[in-house]
């Protein structure tokens, strides 16, 4: 069986990744990573989360016993209600339910798993998208397309191919939308382009499945990195989301995770979360328990939750402050091109717009580690490294 079995092809941030860790040069620059890091270049646990860890470990009742089957309810409760807001309508009536996953990727699974078995139709993914989409999708079973989203002449979404896309796609078609701060672009449709989005949608009977990765950390505000969601169901549409608190409560390697499903009636809604726990048995049977502890902790202590607003601040205005040193530093070079795009972007990635060959350039003669689509991650960026990188995409783009 083995001997047949063939290699996988590398990862293309793990492989740059890989390149980064034996380069040996003193003052190498890590722009691939796809978690936050303080202006030191450091991991940052977010002082509301040790605190929460504090009170978790150090109570005398805590144990190692299974979560219930859907998880720990009173954290899904919360990831529900961060999600749609506190006086959402779906929530009210009961429409809305959660099951607790292995953080984002484990709930795009379960979405994706739960609509192979209920509603078997083409997903359609973002060119560009995050690339496990396509794995996520295609491995639980479902058929997928794509649909055009970033307009490289003009480093900006590509409005008309997405409507137009959406125009021509089979009725009933599932749509995979980032809820906000898009990977890798750092693109997202304006609240009136989400509006026409909707209308189109709506229009075509397509099912709206967003992940919802980086809520609170885009732009510090939770409500308003959840406003695409919150409008979807506001107009009435059913919809499936996928939650991710590795980024806005830094709980990466815990798998915090949540799917949460809107439905038209509250019985819908009870009889499909009883599939998604079932889905979930099969696949890990049990949810992590240590992190969604923490979050369930920082989520419903009212001091911790404050906190924790403060934190989200820290990380989003630290990583809107590098782009705009970054954006400053390349008018100031007058590096050719327009670069307004830097500032226009949000959340933890950019698409700069460089090509391969200025990538590699990067990489060997300045020792700046990039994936190969000209995506940087912001939060690989500090006060001691923009001006250097600034100068080294000046370099690259002139030679
Ligand atoms: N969706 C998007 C768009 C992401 O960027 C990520 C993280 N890179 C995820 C989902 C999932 O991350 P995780 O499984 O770590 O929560």
């Amino acid at each position: 069986l083995f001997k047949a079995v063939p290699q996988a092809p590398a990862d293309a941030i793990f492989s740059i990744l890989a390149k980064y860790n034996v380069d040996k040069y003193y003052n190498k620059t890590n722009l691939t990573v796809g978690a936050y890091r303080d202006d030191n270049g450091k991991p940052w646990v977010l002082p509301s989360v040790k605190k929460a860890t504090e009170i978790l470990i150090s109570n005398p009742e805590a144990n190692h016993e299974y979560l219930p089957m859907g998880g720990l309810q009173t954290f899904v409760t919360a990831a529900v209600k961060l999600l749609l807001g506190e006086d959402s309508i779906a929530i009210k009536e009961g429409r809305a339910v959660g099951v607790q996953a292995l953080s984002g990727t484990g709930a795009l699974r379960l979405g994706a798993e739960f609509l192979k078995k209920f509603y078997k139709r083409t997903v359609y993914i973002s060119d560009p998208t995050w690339a496990n989409h396509r794995s996520i999708m295609t491995d639980a079973g479902l058929q997928i397309a794509s649909y055009p989203y970033w307009n490289a002449q003009e480093k900006c979404l590509d409005f008309e191919g997405i409507i137009n896309t959406m125009k021509e796609a089979p009725n009933g078609s599932i749509f995979l939308l980032h809820a906000c701060a898009h990977n890798p672009t750092g693109v997202d449709p304006n609240p009136a382009q989400w509006m026409k989005i909707a209308e189109v949608m709506k229009e075509k009977d397509h099912f709206p499945f967003f992940d919802c990765a980086y809520q609170g950390f885009a732009s510090g505000d939770l409500d308003k990195d959840a406003y695409a969601v919150r409008l979807f169901v506001d107009m009435g549409f059913e919809l499936i989301c996928s939650q991710s608190f590795a980024k806005n409560l830094g709980l990466y390697g815990q798998r915090t995770g949540c799917i949460t499903l809107v439905t038209s009636k509250k019985e819908y809604s009870l009889r499909c979360q009883t599939q998604l726990a079932k889905i979930s048995r099969a696949i890990v049977s049990n949810a992590p328990r240590f992190g969604a502890e923490i979050a369930n902790i920082v989520l419903n202590t009212p001091e911790l939750t404050e906190e924790w607003y403060d934190n989200l601040k820290t990380m989003s205005s630290r990583i809107i402050e590098m782009r705009k040193q970054l954006h400053q530093y390349l008018v100031e070079l007058k590096t050719p091109g327009s670069w307004d795009h830097i500032v226009d972007q949000i959340g933890m990635f950019s698409y700069t717009g460089l090509n391969v060959k200025q990538c590699r350039a990067l990489m060997s003669k300045f020792h700046i580690y990039l994936t190969e689509n000209g995506r940087i991650s912001m939060a690989g960026l500090n006060s001691k490294n923009v001006k250097a990188f600034a100068e080294a995409i000046d370099y690259v783009v002139r030679n």
